[in-house]
């Protein structure tokens, strides 16, 4: 029988699983503790259960944990970028920055992504799987631990489309918040999404605090789809009202993520065209110059081109930051640490060798 995975369960299964057990009430908020507020290495650490209960435990329940493969820190500002293991032997990358107002970690949510936009180079090999909530607890827990400080600031925006992957989301975002675990305060968690709408509108509905950040990259239908493959879905101004409406359900403020790219989306016309789109929103705009990607021929933004963009948002009454770049030593764009591992370690075998018989 396939042990189930008990880092992902919330409290309240964790409640039944224990009942039906016949076990006491106040075991569950036990070992929940020990799980995700102490972040214990395994079931043997959990000293204040039974010897009994622990063995039983073990023998149940899978208790996933991620290694550390490959851990980069940036010489310029500190910032690190860790590779994890699974248990599978899949990979996936993590960043921790460090802010004046605390430490933010950003994690992936799928090994891979099928979304296929044109400048990201986690996409370039497609999806492999889904993560658990339990992963993504894990690279949070992890960094944690070998940090030794208190991460204040969780983003959903490393490898993977977050609202593809809806169910796992949805636990991790309780679990994170949960004043029993890490209880990290959900206006200090950003998921980031190309802009699936139906999921929008259903994580609008489950009144939580996070920030949402729409991936837009294009002020228009025709660009958009240019760059990002699943804007032919939906209507752009579709996506921009489902963003709104996220706004009116939760009363939190939208970013729209934009990523310059040399000569594709940064003219003033552009501008105008963004200003127009998102003019009159309770939203604030990030500027990212976008990352080039080996495999892909994007350039940046030229400094002066990107400045008069953020000036003409600026003066049509939009907010607007310019992201600050982090770690740009060790950074490369979204995806490309696990790529450069994935090209180093693979083999190809050769035809003649897997076709004998
Ligand atoms: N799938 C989600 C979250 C992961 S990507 C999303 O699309 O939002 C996180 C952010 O990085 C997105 O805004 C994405 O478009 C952006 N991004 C990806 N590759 C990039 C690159 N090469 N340069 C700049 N931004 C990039």
């Amino acid at each position: 029988m396939q042990k189930r995975d008990i880092k992902s369960m919330t409290l309240s299964e964790l409640e039944q699983e224990l009942a039906a057990a016949g076990e006491p009430r106040f075991r569950a908020k036990q070992i929940y503790e020990w799980m995700h507020g102490k972040q214990a290495e395994s079931f043997s650490e959990m000293t204040n259960l039974p010897k009994a209960l622990r063995e039983c435990l073990s023998e149940q329940y899978e208790y996933t944990k991620v290694t550390v493969v490959e851990e980069l820190t940036s010489a310029m500002d500190g910032t690190k970028k860790f590779l994890f293991g699974l248990s599978d032997g899949n990979v996936v990358e993590s960043v921790w920055m460090r802010y004046q107002h605390g430490c933010s970690v950003c994690i992936s949510s799928q090994v891979g992504c099928r979304m296929g936009c044109m400048f990201c180079a986690s996409t370039l090999g497609g999806l492999v799987r889904n993560l658990t909530a339990s992963e993504m607890l894990e690279q949070v827990y992890q960094i944690g631990r070998m940090t030794g400080e208190r991460v204040s600031h969780v983003v959903v925006m490393g490898t993977g489309e977050p609202l593809d992957n809806y169910d796992a989301l949805l636990r991790f975002l309780a679990i994170i918040s949960d004043e029993n675990g890490l209880n990290i305060s959900q206006r200090n968690i950003t998921v980031s999404t190309c802009g699936l709408v139906e999921q929008i509108r259903r994580l609008a509905g489950e009144k939580l605090q996070i920030t949402l950040a729409l991936s837009l990259h294009a002020p228009d239908q025709e660009k958009r789809e240019r760059l990002m493959p699943v804007a032919g879905r939906y209507d752009i101004r579709d996506v921009v009202k489902a963003c709104g409406d996220y706004f009116a359900c939760t009363g939190r403020r939208i970013t729209f993520e934009y990523a310059l790219i040399g000569g594709v989306n940064d003219t003033p016309k552009d501008a105008q065209a963004l200003a127009a789109l998102v003019g009159g929103m309770n939203c604030h705009v990030n500027l990212i110059p976008v990352n080039p990607v080996k495999e892909r021929s994007w350039v940046r933004s030229k400094p002066e081109v990107i400045a008069a963009f953020k000036n003409s948002l600026e003066k049509s009454g939009i907010p607007v930051t310019l992201r600050r770049e982090m770690g740009k030593d060790i950074n490369g764009a979204c995806g490309q640490l696990r790529r450069s591992r994935m090209e180093n370690s693979r083999h190809i075998p050769t035809v003649s060798a897997a076709g004998e018989s």
